[in-house]
């Protein structure tokens, strides 16, 4: 038996027993008359110590210890002399009384502690050893309770677990796909899913019902904090369902997790339409946490004699509670944080209240102190508070807006991260004009339904159409999207044209869903949740890196592995990606 006890299981009550203990070396501290070396596992850390009764041999067995080393130690529990309160194992010790080294360690590169000195290049290379850290295994294990509440409520709703293929066609779905070259047929790729949304689509023509997956997804997309190239969705769908079934059933979800895990209870959550939260919030993703909302002042503020303004299509301002005596310097420091490029707003045009009931702004020069305080009543700003404006064009000036809301809300501490303020965002537009290749894409994707009302506005006005589609939306993070499906292959046809498919076209990408379809489809909706975002949020971390195993970097890389690399020239000829040029 390699060890009777966890390293973080032993207490007061267990004095006297004799126990073995097996796990790695964190320190050595040798005080002379005593030794002590701190011995850790996955469930905690227990000190052993060698002292003037160990024998010698045994006492020089634990001296010889280096960190990281995995051992196993016999040893007696004992009170310890002086307690440790912080961690659960702190009023115990062990006595060695044998000692047998399973595996030594090199020294490593970093120390296995919560405050390690690694910096992030180093740990991802060695990330095997920063798993080994307490604080980055607990947002591991979380991930791991939250995917088994989640199959255990989806398996009580009646939902069936059931695969999907990875290796798929290709199909434009959104982002770019990763492929896959066939050596069986040559010349010939599969690629890895954007998500199983045919699959399940298929699978509710198939009459299963309630389906679900807990799946890794892959999408060749740019990389930021809170994207990967391979990321888990909790992907589903149901069968005889409108879209307010869908959103009872994974409200209940939500909520259910935010309980079991968190201890949190929330109520029923708000729905706003996407109309609303652009205006209101400049995003389709609001955090609701806090207020300050947008608001146009566009006609309050026209008309004055102010160039910047009078060409603009578009201005609003927030109100930022009691920041009315902010200093020239922050107020610089604001200007130059909405220039930045990612932020993109030309200048900021701001408007003190003091607390004596006086304003002052940067445009002084062109309205009148009434002026001014009619705009700053419209944004909702009070004595001792600061209203901040952006111009522009519509789109781009809310999205700023929008950001810089979110700045000021990080400053003043309006964002506690354990607060959970959940939001379904619904009635998206179906489509989004790109100005670049000059068509209509699908906003969410080609297989959502249009809202019955609008249908007939797809050949009149495409843009105005609205989709059955929904967000959950938590903290100004997008947890998961979905919609209503379109399940009649004569619409389905339909959109695949408004989407600029030729039917040639949609018969080679999606022929086989249109063929089904004609086959007694029922009528279906579904949803999939990011499931690294929803624990990176439930972890109170900005990242979803930390909640993977083995993360790429900002490049796609995997640096500890070193991949993506090149293979061998028999390889590329065996899957026919080289030409060969005879002799
Ligand atoms: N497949 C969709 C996605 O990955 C979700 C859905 O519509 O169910 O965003």
């Amino acid at each position: 038996m390699y060890r009777t006890n966890t390293c973080g299981e032993l207490r007061l009550e267990h004095c006297g027993r004799e126990v073995t203990l097996a796990g790695w070396v964190q320190r050595v501290r040798d005080l002379g008359a005593m030794t002590f070396v701190d011995l850790r596992d996955r469930y905690g850390i227990t000190q052993i110590v060698a002292d003037e009764n160990t024998p010698d041999e045994i006492r020089n067995q634990v001296n010889a210890l280096g960190r990281e080393f995995v051992v196993q130690v016999i040893g007696l529990v004992r009170e310890r002399a002086s307690k440790n309160k912080n961690i659960p194992t702190g009023e115990i010790e062990l006595e060695v009384r044998s000692l047998r080294v399973l595996s030594a360690s090199v020294v490593p590169p970093f120390t296995i502690q919560n405050d390690t000195d690694g910096g992030d290049d180093l740990r991802m290379k060695y990330r095997y050893l920063d798993l080994r850290r307490a604080a980055v295994q607990q947002n591991l294990f979380l991930r791991a309770r939250m995917a088994h509440v989640t199959r255990g409520y989806l398996a009580d709703h009646g939902f069936i677990e059931t695969e999907t293929p990875v290796l798929i066609k290709s199909t434009p779905e959104g982002a770019r796909d990763f492929v896959v070259p066939s050596r069986m047929n040559p010349g010939e790729f599969y690629a890895l899913p954007q998500s199983p949304q045919i699959f399940k689509q298929l699978l509710m023509v198939a009459g299963f019902d309630k389906y679900f997956q807990i799946v890794k997804c892959f999408r060749d997309e740019d990389l930021r904090a809170d994207r990967q190239p391979e990321f888990t969705q909790i992907d589903c769908e149901m069968s005889f369902v409108e879209q307010e079934d869908v959103l009872n059933m994974f409200e209940g979800l939500t909520r259910h997790l935010l309980k079991e895990i968190k201890g949190v209870e929330v109520d029923t959550f708000p729905r706003m339409p996407y109309s609303e939260a652009m205006e209101q919030y400049g995003s389709d993703k609001p955090d609701i946490r806090f207020d300050m909302k947008l608001h146009e002042i566009t006609v309050l503020a026209q008309g004055k004699g102010f160039p910047v303004f009078d060409t603009a299509e578009y201005i609003g301002g927030i109100c930022a509670e009691g920041c009315g005596e902010y200093t020239r310097k922050q107020l610089d420091e604001l200007t130059e944080w909405v220039k930045r490029p990612q932020i993109g707003a030309r200048g900021l045009v701001y408007i003190k209240c003091g607390t004596d009931g006086t304003v002052k702004s940067s445009v002084d020069k062109f309205y009148s102190e009434d002026e001014l305080k009619n705009i700053a009543d419209e944004v909702g700003a009070k004595p001792g508070d600061l209203v901040l404006i952006l111009s522009g064009d519509k789109d781009h000036t809310r999205n700023a807006l929008g950001l810089l809301r979110l700045e000021m809300a990080n400053k003043l501490g309006l964002r506690p991260k354990d607060t959970f303020r959940p939001l379904w965002v619904v009635d998206f537009p179906l489509l989004e004009w790109n100005e670049e290749t000059k068509r209509y894409f699908a906003m969410h994707h080609p297989f959502t339904s249009p809202k019955p009302e609008d249908i007939v506005l797809l050949d009149s006005d495409p843009g105005k159409v609205r989709a059955n589609a929904y967000d959950l939306v938590i903290n100004g993070v997008e947890i998961g999207g979905g919609s209503v499906r379109i399940f009649d292959s004569g619409l389905q046809a339909r959109m695949f044209e408004v989407l600029g498919f030729t039917p040639e076209q949609a018969e080679a990408q999606f022929g086989f869903l249109m063929n089904a379809f004609r086959y007694g489809a029922p009528p279906h909706a579904g949803i999939a949740f990011g499931f690294d975002r929803l624990v990176s949020l439930f972890a109170g971390l900005d990242s979803i890196r930390d909640v993977i195993a083995f993360p790429k970097n900002n490049s796609g890389r995997d640096v500890m592995n070193d991949s993506p690399s090149p293979i061998s020239l028999e390889q590329l000829e065996e899957l026919n990606l080289v030409i060969k040029l005879p002799e």
